[in-house]
């Protein structure tokens, strides 16, 4: 059997209030296997970046563990922490966020470079990436030289460029209009068939989590299955 990409077990957070705790996560349990898009939608403020946060590593849970392709994370220094979010964990959000004054090519070997790999490795990555997610001429551009989709198709080769296991991704097409919220998320879709990579996607789009193969919500800090 194949390992999960990610697991997430009895995982609580808590924010302070002033005095008063805020539980956002209640032991939220969670297995994502290779392969799989998985839906997350709930209301706002029910917790859905936090848990994006904590399985990204970029927080770290004040219970339970976050397993990534078996490796558990909870006694892990921030260091080893970093190291496995870079090579495992990509990430996608509303706004692009690619760096205004290098193109398209060079924020795509970025995140690769910072790795260590070197520059020309980087760079036939970058290219094999954007050829495939169809912005082969676009590569020179930079990201005002580029529409809404091909930014967030951008944002999306960026995050995966070091081959990660898991896509985390915020409102990912929340900033598009609908036909090309259609186009970029198929192309996220095919990216996930094609890698076999794992993908968390928070939408407020109903169509969309309909075409993933599972849907998730929170409900009073738990994680639930939903229709
Ligand atoms: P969602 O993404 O579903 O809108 P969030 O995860 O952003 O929800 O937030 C869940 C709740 O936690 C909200 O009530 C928010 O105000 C609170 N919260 C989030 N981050 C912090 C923080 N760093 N400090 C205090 N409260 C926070």
């Amino acid at each position: 059997m194949k390992v999960d990409a990610l697991r997430l077990i009895g995982v609580q957070r808590r924010y302070l209030q002033g005095d008063t705790p805020l539980e956002i996560l209640r032991g939220a349990e969670l297995a994502l296997r290779p392969g799989e898009a998985v839906a997350l939608t709930a209301p706002s403020g029910a917790g859905k970046s936090t848990l994006l946060h904590v399985a990204g590593l970029l927080e770290r849970p004040d219970a339970g563990d976050v397993i990534v392709r078996g490796a558990s994370t909870s006694a892990m220094s921030d260091d080893g922490r970093t190291a496995l979010r870079r090579s495992s964990i990509g990430f996608v959000y509303q706004f692009h966020h690619l760096l205004p004054e290098f193109t398209a090519r060079e924020n795509v070997m970025m995140p690769q470079m910072i790795r260590g790999l070197d520059k020309r490795e980087a760079g036939r990555r970058a290219d094999e990436l954007l050829a495939y997610l169809g912005l082969g001429a676009r590569e020179a551009h930079r990201p005002a030289e580029l529409s809404g989709g091909e930014q967030q198709r951008v944002a999306i080769a960026r995050a995966v460029a070091n081959a990660p296991h898991v896509l985390l991704a915020d409102e990912p097409t929340g900033n598009l209009d609908p036909r090309t919220a259609d186009h970029v998320f198929e192309t996220l879709m095919a990216l996930v068939r094609a890698t076999g990579l794992a993908a968390l996607v928070a939408t407020h789009n109903f169509d969309l989590a309909q075409r993933m193969d599972r849907r998730i919500t929170l409900r009073d800090g738990l994680i639930v299955e939903t229709k």
